[in-house]
């Protein structure tokens, strides 16, 4: 079954005539995962693509179709993928072992350069994932605070677990939320950052939150943009009100700046959760933040205060390969440009699509913060000039809705039909490896996926 503005594409036919591997492929795992997909943000229609190899920013599939990449390791990569000094660290580190249930020097040398970069990390927990970092996030900030409600924004997106599966693009629904017990959708307060003096005036009446838990830049890493204004209201209130603030840095980490979004913006969260590009692409998540509150996980501090320390395991945290690509990662963050480049050529991108767009007569327009871009698809067919367009200042309702022009799946389809790979919201991630000509390829792509979405009536 394929989507009404799918049925009869000539798009569809195309894509489905250049990649018959992944075709069968997805047959295949159609008898294994459910709608053969082991992660919901690949799902597509009329199915997903198999990648066979990558490197820089191209990849190539089943078929042999190259591609440019700025789906970027679902925002992992910051140097492209299978970058050399990468590929030599892990390759080195799995000659020395993969596990040592122990702890291990790579371990600090990764913490360390944590420390460094992140202005609030006084401690750290490494993790498994990003969903797992913010998970002890909101623990600890439960245990630290002795309260119970957690405060999350619509559409925020913070991983997979109980806490916050709902609320976010992937289940907008705050009731009956499948699977999750009702006592924690009670203890979840999903706010609406449109209105900040009323988020405000329930931190300062509800007695019992322990955290707000936010992705600084503003929900999908900025698709729906916040200020640094927002931020500082929530850090003003959370400290009056004895509240932990947790800022997700998930993506933002490592990637608005060397520091993520609290040293772009000089606000400093009690704790932060990181992941993605911490580990150059490679499977990780961490805690960092404030000492007193990581403390609780302290065995010595917790038998000397007389308190039960907070619990926390995982066969994979610090595990020795993400810890050496981490290393390999963060130390060319911490001595070289490469956030800046990426950033850079982020920008490079955005100008050039805007270009397009304007030139083609389509009221679609790109923007994001640097690396990270996302495509206002405009549905409701506002009058806006792409080259002028400020998604900063636009009502959050419009930004809400920016990514839900009924052409959009074709646009992506059409984009993997003409060599480039974005991302479904739409949008794509910069790497530092982006070249001016990936740039360029890709800009000529979107003219030609606009003239076939036209030729189809779809634009
Ligand atoms: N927070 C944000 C802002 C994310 O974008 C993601 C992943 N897309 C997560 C948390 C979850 O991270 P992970 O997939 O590593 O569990």
């Amino acid at each position: 079954m394929v989507s009404a503005e799918l049925t009869n594409s000539h798009i569809v036919a195309e894509f489905e005539a250049k990649t018959k591997k992944s075709k069968a492929r997805h047959l295949r795992g159609r008898e294994l995962f459910p709608s053969g997909v082991v992660h919901d943000s690949r799902y597509m229609k009329p199915y997903p693509l198999y990648i066979d190899h990558a490197e820089g920013c191209r990849k190539w599939d089943a078929d042999g179709n190259e591609f440019i990449d700025f789906y970027g390791g679902h925002g992992s990569l910051l140097l492209g993928h299978a970058h050399p000094s990468l590929v030599k660290a892990v390759n080195r580190q799995i000659e020395l072992g993969t596990h040592p249930a122990a702890c291990h020097e790579t371990e600090l040398t990764w913490g360390e350069l944590i420390k460094l970069l992140i202005p609030s990390a006084e401690r750290l927990r490494f993790t498994s994932s990003g969903t797992e970092a913010n998970l002890l996030a909101i623990r600890l900030a439960r245990a630290f605070t002795r309260r119970k409600k957690l405060m999350r924004f619509k559409n925020h997106f913070h991983g997979w677990q109980d806490h916050v599966a709902f609320g976010s693009k992937f289940h907008s629904g705050t009731v009956d939320v499948p699977g999750i017990l009702s006592g924690i959708v009670e203890n979840v307060i999903v706010a609406d950052p449109a209105d900040p003096d009323a988020v405000k005036q329930t931190l300062e009446s509800d007695g019992d939150i322990a955290a707000i838990i936010l992705e600084p830049t503003g929900a999908a890493s900025g698709q729906i943009p916040l200020g640094r204004e927002f931020a500082r209201i929530l850090r003003d209130v959370t400290e009056a009100q004895g509240i932990v603030l947790i800022f997700d840095e998930v993506v933002t980490g490592f990637r608005v700046s060397p520091g993520g979004a609290q040293a772009a913006w000089g606000i400093l969260p009690d704790l932060t959760g990181l992941a993605k590009i911490l580990a150059g692409g490679l499977p990780a998540g961490a805690v960092a933040g404030r000492r007193d509150i990581l403390e609780l996980l302290d065995f010595g501090v917790a038998e000397a205060k007389g308190f039960d320390k907070v619990p926390h395991q995982g066969t994979f945290n610090a595990n020795p390969l993400s810890a050496a690509a981490g290393v390999a990662m963060l130390g060319q963050v911490a001595e070289g440009d490469v956030t800046a480049r990426a950033n850079e050529q982020g920008d490079k991108l955005k100008a050039a699509w805007n270009a397009v767009f304007a030139a083609e007569g389509v009221p679609w327009a790109t923007f994001g913060l640097g690396s990270s871009v996302y495509v206002f698809t405009n549905p409701d067919g506002l009058d806006i000039d792409p080259e002028n367009f400020d998604a900063t200042l636009q009502p959050i309702q419009v930004m809400e809705i920016g990514g839900n022009h009924p052409a959009c799946k074709s646009f992506r389809l059409a984009m993997l039909v003409n060599g480039v790979d974005i991302s479904p919201k739409p949008g794509g991630i910069v790497s530092a490896v982006h070249g001016d000509d990936d740039i360029a390829e890709a800009a000529e792509a979107v003219r030609a996926s606009i003239a076939m979405l036209k030729a189809e009536g779809q634009l």
